[in-house]
């Protein structure tokens, strides 16, 4: 396949995929929602970020992390020379839960085929997990025991994602960081450590 018909045919299917996104009814944050919010950016990118959902902004743009949240991680990826649109963003959950609770885990098992498929679609090089809701997402998706994300940030953990190998780096959630100056310097740690890891690939 040449590269432009590859980009053709992945730009096909993540708009069908947003498109049942923007029409599920599968559980019941349909009910509430302004938008839903499938995830934006490159479908090559080399980078995919996997939030935990949508929140109030996200729910009313449609966009993925375009609070107070998504204005620190625009900040953490221009200091390591991104951009959003290099990179792709997306959330285990496309629906604000209400008030912003946490994902209920039938909410995750019912909206979890939708992440999957643009994982397979962008197939990235590195996953970057914003949250222990991603985190442990991930985690069980490829077999491995999850453990708090203090334990598992920080470090590059090697995985084989639907038959592809990538690397995944688990995160402080930015929002977790706003209220936590410790958090903060972690993660513009881990935003580093990303860096280094785009750079051998990109050096190679
Ligand atoms: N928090 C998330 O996890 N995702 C968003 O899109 C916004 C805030």
């Amino acid at each position: 396949m040449t590269k432009e018909h590859e980009t053709e045919t992945k730009e096909t299917l993540m708009t069908e995929t947003a498109t049942e996104i923007r029409a599920c009814r599968k559980c019941n944050l349909w009910k509430q929602r302004r938008n839903a919010v499938p995830g934006e950016g490159s479908l090559d990118a080399l980078v995919m970020l996997i939030g935990e959902a949508p929140g109030y902004y996200e729910d009313v743009k449609g966009q993925p992390f375009v609070g107070a949240a998504g204005k620190l991680l625009d900040k953490l990826l221009l200091d390591i020379g991104l951009c959003r649109k290099e990179v792709f963003i997306g959330n285990v959950l496309k629906c604000r839960p209400p008030e912003n609770r946490d994902p209920l885990s039938n909410e995750i098992k019912t909206c979890t085929p939708y992440l999957d498929q643009q994982i397979k679609i962008i197939k990235p090089k590195i996953i970057v997990t914003l949250g222990r809701h991603s985190t442990s997402y991930i985690f069980s998706k490829v077999g491995l025991k999850t453990e708090g994300i203090t334990k598992l940030r920080g470090k590059v953990h090697q995985i084989k994602l639907f038959g592809f190998q990538t690397s995944l780096i688990p995160m402080y959630h930015p929002a977790a960081a706003l209220y936590n100056v410790g958090y903060k310097d972690e993660l513009e740690r881990d935003f580093q450590l990303l860096k280094s890891e785009l750079q051998k690939l990109t050096q190679r």
